[in-house]
């Protein structure tokens, strides 16, 4: 994250509290949400994809959240889909999330209202502070750019979404998220290219939903994690 690589994180928290502190990206804790509390209760495999201003994937597999050897797995958003593409934030270019997060909407809704587009999003005053919620309130008001906007991230974000689902088999996708929160406007061009993009034996299985815990999937797995920990310091187990 920028500005804060390297920086003690744990430790600092921990010296100040007095009290055992994990640390988790917000990704892997909205899959430990899902997975303890909403969509994906009793699953062993799942995916959950947080599409706020950056895109991000959670990989909970054989009932443990994976991490990788650094903890950086799950880094849907960075998935290249155009190498000519806009700048992303980690330096490269054509990123998912430079094309389809929530930043990349605003962006590219700003481009279209300024190349003309007809929208009730043109009289948005100053210009430059539209966000996706703007973009996702004024698709419910039936805003055909609006709408494509969302559709065309979908449509991205389900083939990408393919790909992991290519790579690991899970039951379940879980999508959450501040840009998910428009539900199927997202949700349905996702599903759609998660089933045409995706082999055979994992698209019959998987399942495309939307967060239960809506914005709580995060919090919620903090809840899990702590818990989790709590308990097995009770028990006197190694945490
Ligand atoms: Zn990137």
């Amino acid at each position: 994250m920028p500005g804060w690589h390297g920086f003690p994180i744990r430790e600092r928290m921990q010296a100040l509290w007095g009290k055992p502190v994990r640390l988790l990206n917000d990704a892997d804790l909205g899959a430990l949400g899902e997975h303890a509390f909403g969509a994906a209760r009793g699953l062993q495999d799942m995916v959950y994809i947080k599409v706020g201003t950056g895109i991000g994937a959670g990989f909970l597999l054989g009932g443990h959240v994976y991490l990788g050897a650094t903890g950086a797995a799950g880094e849907i958003g960075h998935i290249t889909l155009d190498p000519e593409g806009p700048l992303c934030t980690c330096g490269n270019r054509g990123c998912l999330e430079a094309m389809a997060g929530g930043a990349a909407l605003a962006r590219r809704a700003i481009q279209a209202i300024r190349a003309g587009t007809p929208t009730v999003l043109a009289h948005h005053a100053p210009l430059e502070s539209l966000t996706a919620r703007d973009i996702g309130e004024a698709a419910h008001r039936g805003d055909h750019m609006s709408q494509q906007l969302l559709a065309d991230a979908g449509r991205l974000i389900g083939i990408s979404a393919a790909t992991l689902v290519n790579l690991v088999n899970p039951q379940m996708l879980v999508v959450g998220g501040g840009v998910a929160q428009v539900g199927d406007l997202l949700l349905s061009p996702i599903r759609d290219a998660v089933r045409r993009r995706s082999l055979r034996a994992s698209a019959e299985v998987v399942q495309v939903q939307a967060a239960l815990l809506g914005r709580r999937s995060t919090a919620m797995g903090a809840v899990a994690l702590a818990q989790h920990h709590a308990v097995r310091m009770l028990a006197g187990c190694p945490t």
